[in-house]
């Protein structure tokens, strides 16, 4: 209601004469509903079909994102390709800079794309990330990584451990316990800096505040249909949104999430409609929880979207005889790489209405930080 409020206190400001000066005042700085706390959620891979899917396998019962208040749609091609893959694309959402494929929060020439993460830490947010990959991989890696290649894993490790992120949950344990630094391992050297480190959800469940690391694989977690628990997304964005909240509780900074439904893309790739299934469902089942969280929580915004589309899935007829009342369905492949089209946004909670239309995926950062007046 509050952001309703907003928008129709942005028209009165425009309205009314200056007779209302002392009106218009309080208008305008109610007219820029200042976010405090940004839920930043990307389905990689995840495009309007596999939202789709979703809708229709679960015989049209309203998702999570059916309870978007608003919505937008972004462009995803890279500085060098048309398509994109995630590092360019995650690199573009957490900063606004397009770079090449395959580089991880730098420009082409090398230049590093600050993350609206690391500013946001800088001025006093907490900050986590929440994914079913290894906490290394380009999604999350383009909110605190500056490297050439996405593949160099042992410098995103060391960059990870100097990020300052509060809370990070996925896999990497491996490239973690490998790494070292002044004779020590970077698990050790998280430790150093007062992280906790925990191995499994039960010992993270003892947790409510504080640095923590959570390292539930050596590399990427299972996927659903390989044994990850179905609520796994949906469980962990709540924890870290307890331990972030607490852990400001205190402060007039809030904080920034960014939660990856990572998999979705693997499932893509290998072209297993069931397996995109299930990783869209609990990437949405996340997304709830991030929704219910921001209706508790006045000031926060929602923000969901993806990096590109993986696989070029379509929803198709079985037959071309539109008389019958039923035809069936199949779930057809493109591709078993990514896609060029758009993929959309969907916004809910405080500053939800001001971001819509069509844009770059370069553009939606930089409102998300004017939103939450980073520097
Ligand atoms: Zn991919």
């Amino acid at each position: 209601m509050k952001k309703l409020i907003c928008g129709v206190l942005v028209v009165l400001m425009t309205a009314v004469t200056p007779v209302l000066s002392a009106k218009s005042n309080s208008a305008k700085k109610a007219g820029k509903c200042e976010v405090k706390n940004l839920i930043y959620m990307i389905g990689d891979g995840m495009g309007l079909a596999q939202v789709s899917m979703l809708l229709l396998e679960g015989k049209y019962l309203p998702t999570a994102f059916n309870r978007s208040e608003n919505i937008a749609l972004i462009s995803t091609y890279s500085a060098n390709n048309r398509v994109t893959d995630s590092a360019a694309a995650g690199t573009a959402l957490a900063s606004g800079h397009k770079t090449d494929n395959g580089m991880l929060g730098q420009e082409p020439d090398g230049t590093p794309c600050v993350s609206i993460m690391e500013r946001a830490g800088k001025e006093g947010y907490q900050t986590g990330l929440v994914v079913t990959v290894y906490l290394q991989h380009a999604t999350p890696g383009a909110f605190y990584a500056h490297v050439p290649s996405r593949n160099d894993l042992g410098v995103i490790s060391e960059q990870f451990v100097e990020s300052g992120v509060d809370v990070a949950l996925g896999g990497g344990k491996k490239f973690l316990a490998e790494g070292e630094k002044a004779g020590k391992s970077l698990i050790e050297a998280l430790e150093d800096k007062d992280y906790k480190v925990v191995y499994d959800m039960d010992e993270l469940g003892s947790v409510d505040k504080g640095k923590v690391v959570g390292l539930f694989s050596d590399e990427y977690m299972p996927t659903v249909l390989n044994g990850r628990d179905p609520n796994y997304l949906k469980e962990a964005t709540e924890k870290a949104l307890e331990i972030l909240s607490n852990n400001c509780a205190d402060s007039k900074k809030g904080f920034m999430l960014m939660v990856e439904g990572s998999q979705i893309d693997s499932e893509g790739h290998a072209n297993n409609a069931a397996g995109i299934l299930e990783e869209t469902r609990d990437f949405a089942q996340a997304v709830g929880a991030a929704m219910d969280f921001a209706d508790q929580n006045p000031g926060t915004l929602v923000v969901v979207t993806a990096d590109h589309e993986t696989s070029g899935l379509s929803i198709t007829s079985n037959k071309t005889d539109f008389t019958l009342s039923d035809s069936g369905i199949g779930y057809d492949f493109g591709t078993t790489g990514h896609t060029g089209i758009m993929v959309p946004v969907y916004l809910y909670g405080t500053g939800a209405e001001q971001i819509n239309g069509i844009m770059d995926n370069t553009d939606l950062p930089k409102k998300l930080a004017e939103l939450m007046r980073l520097k």
